[in-house]
């Protein structure tokens, strides 16, 4: 049977459309006839009642039966053609622009009888259509039913559904692939006959089908088949263990002020037993923002670097490259020596610490993405750290994963909290540990929102908040007023807070360059300034446990998960945590939303998950920036039922199939990574 070659040809293959056509359909990341499939009809025309002229609807599509009586040809240009046609009982005038005659001569002959449909419209007392498209001589012709499809901007309705129709005819009957239990599930129907109702007008936004579902179960089995093949070829990598007496990270953590979490010794120790293992680990840390991760991941590198590998440590901004780089120094042993390399890093000191790290006297490096791509860097790399990577994509993780070599364990870590079966469709390819309670010292930040003309209440509690010692963050969501005028800017900000508060106010964004930015930076923890205006530059992983205070200009412009990120910068330390979003009048019910959620906890689960409710998984989890698949059909919110059945069905299929072919269509079909090739 097979069959699936037809459904992967390109679109430049399928009658009816042209180069023109299919520009337009690339453009909307259309480019096989299976991806034509996604494209769901929306609505439907029915032009299949025939009605008489003095019944037609203005406005509306119709079909008429008409007799074509004159033509009325202008020779001026911009005057349109016009065919006066009637029926027993009134008139009618079919508009053309530009038609040639000849064309319209040919459509609408004089003195015959044709069926025509189009959208009615009434003009000097008389009915109208204008290009009408659909015509035919033959009452039965007209198709009566027309779907109407998103994306098909430039191309007719007419042409689309010619071109679809085509399709659907020609589907393969795909060999199932779900197994009889599974299939069963959903009353046994199979693919094609699946993708046909999906497509017939009568199932129109009918999601609760079994048909449906089917479809939307395909896509998640295909998924986690892929995340399955890849951990297990991952798994398969053999390396040397290492081996260590956990002897300088006890040592740190005795150093400590505070204990551990039991969360943490928990998934310390889960990196531990992976290190000291034969196969390579590919492992990710989730734990909410603040809950203690990094401390983890310096923990276990230093075991790393006990055994006798390197460490990398890479973050998303030369920020947190030098926060964590400052953090280690502060809490490693003095005999380890580490260092810092980013973009900024001078090329005479460059050269030395690229010379330390290839004779491996240095043990450790922290920078940003670049440095991993100098990997002959490295005498001996054992471990790779990234932090905040939650916009990579399951192929970029791949290529991740190759490019250390096969002794490189790799943890990834992401304070995007989100549900498991979540987890399981985004990181099924990583082993997990989670961080799910915070340190006992934190207290939950309390969070306020305020309206802008409250300023003056504000400007006082910031007053009361800076005499008692504490620092404020201010953020803004843009750094200049040149685009958006009822946007805080923080240059602005900056300055009028900067008087009324003696000058111990700061301010950074992108725009000022790196080395700037840490002076400030520094000045900040070391309590120069009161208050940092900055941009969401801030919102990642920034520790300042002084600042307890946040205040947040515009916060109906962030999304959900963007506030409590930016939240979580505060109540880092002792002091009761305090949050404020500002708005201005007329918020949305969405922004009300958003804002109730954060008033109401501080748990980043049941926020992400809330986010996801109101934006959609995708855009939460930044698929958009991974270049990573969407679902077409399956969301995890709404199907999470379907999620849990394959999430057994991946475990049932590890363990009993040991051939892989029977899924073969399905993962060829549905696996736009394209990262597993032959599944035999
Ligand atoms: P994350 O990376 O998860 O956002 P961090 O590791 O940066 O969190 O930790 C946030 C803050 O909490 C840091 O100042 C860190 O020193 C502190 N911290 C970490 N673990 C504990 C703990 N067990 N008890 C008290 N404070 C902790
Ligand atoms: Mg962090």
């Amino acid at each position: 049977m097979g069959g699936y070659e037809y459904l992967l040809s390109n679109i430049n293959n399928i009658d009816g459309i042209g180069t023109k056509t299919a520009k337009l359909l690339q453009k909307k990341n259309i480019n096989t006839v299976f991806d034509l499939l996604w494209n769901l009809p929306q609505n439907f025309t029915d032009r299949s009642n025939l009605v008489k002229i003095n019944e037609l609807q203005i406005g509306k599509i119709q079909t008429v039966r008409i007799h074509v009586k004159k033509y009325n040809f202008p020779r001026i240009r911009n005057l349109p053609n016009k065919v006066l046609c009637e029926d027993d009982t009134g008139k009618l005038d079919c508009i053309f622009f530009n038609s040639y005659e000849g064309y319209i001569r040919k459509i609408l002959p004089l003195n015959e009888k044709i069926t025509i449909s189009g959208k009615i419209n009434y003009y000097k007392k008389k009915y109208q259509i204008t290009n009408p498209t659909y015509l035919s001589k033959d009452k039965s012709v007209i198709k009566k039913i027309h779907n109407k499809y998103n994306l098909t901007e430039g191309i007719t309705e007419k042409k689309y559904n010619f071109i679809i129709n085509q399709i659907i005819e020609k589907l393969p009957d795909l060999k199932e692939w779900l197994s009889p239990r599974i299939a069963n599930l959903f009353n046994n129907i199979r693919w094609k006959e699946s993708i046909v109702k999906l497509h017939d007008y009568n199932n129109i936004g009918k999601h609760n089908t079994k048909f449906f579902k089917r479809l939307v179960f395909d896509e998640i089995l295909s998924s986690f088949i892929v995340f399955s093949e890849t951990r297990k070829s991952i798994k398969k990598i053999k390396k040397n263990k290492k081996i260590f007496s956990n002897k300088y990270s006890n040592e740190t953590i005795n150093n400590f002020g505070f204990n551990l979490t039991k969360d943490q010794i928990n998934t310390l120790k889960e990196i531990n037993v992976d290190l000291s293992s034969k196969s390579k680990m590919f492992r990710i840390l989730q734990g909410d923002v603040g809950s203690g991760k990094t401390i983890v991941a310096l923990l276990s590198s230093l075991n790393v670097i006990e055994s006798g590998y390197q460490v990398a440590f890479m973050s998303p901004t030369e920020i947190l490259a030098n926060q964590h780089y400052n953090l280690a120094k502060k809490i490693f042993p003095n005999e380890i020596n580490i260092d810092l390399l980013t973009g900024k890093t001078e090329s005479v000191s460059k050269k030395i610490i690229i010379f330390n790290l290839k004779n491996s006297s240095t043990k450790m490096v922290f920078g940003t993405h670049s440095l991993f791509q100098k990997k002959t860097l490295f005498k001996k790399l054992g471990y790779i750290i990234i932090d905040e990577q939650h916009k990579f994509g399951v192929k970029q993780r791949k290529s991740l994963s190759d490019k250390g070599g096969s002794n490189c364990d790799i943890l990834l870590m992401s304070a995007t909290p989100i549900p498991r079966t979540l987890t399981m469709t985004i990181y099924g390819d990583m082993d997990l540990s989670v961080i799910s309670e915070k340190p006992k010292n934190r207290k939950e930040i309390i969070t306020y929102s305020k309206r802008e003309d409250n300023i003056k209440d504000i400007l006082t509690f910031v007053k009361k908040e800076i005499d008692k010692g504490n620092q404020i963050f201010w953020v803004c969501p843009l750094i200049d007023d040149s685009k958006k005028i009822d946007h805080q800017s923080a240059i602005k900000k900056f300055n009028s807070l900067n008087k009324l508060f003696h000058s111990r106010v700061a301010i950074i964004h992108s725009k000022i360059d790196n080395d700037k930015k840490n002076i400030i930076l520094k000045g900040f923890l070391n309590k120069k300034f009161d208050i940092l205006v900055s941009t969401t530059i801030i919102e990642v992983g920034i520790d300042f446990p002084n600042a307890n205070v946040i205040i947040i200009e515009n916060s109906n412009k962030f999304g959900l998960s963007q506030l409590h990120q930016l939240r979580g910068r505060v109540g880092r330390g002792v002091n009761q945590g305090k949050c404020i979003l500002m708005f201005k009048n007329n918020l949305s019910e969405n922004a009300k939303k958003r804002i109730k959620i954060l008033k109401n906890t501080n748990n980043g689960f049941v926020i992400s998950n809330e986010d996801m409710k109101l934006r959609g998984f995708g855009d939460v989890l930044g698929f958009k920036q991974s270049g990573d698949k969407k679902f077409n059909l399956a969301d995890p919110i709404i199907h999470e039922d379907l999620f849990k059945i394959a999430e057994k069905e991946i475990r049932r299929i590890e363990i009993e199939e040991t051939n892989l072919s029977k899924y073969k269509t399905l993962i060829k079909l549905y696996d736009k990574a394209d990262i597993i090739y032959d599944l035999v």
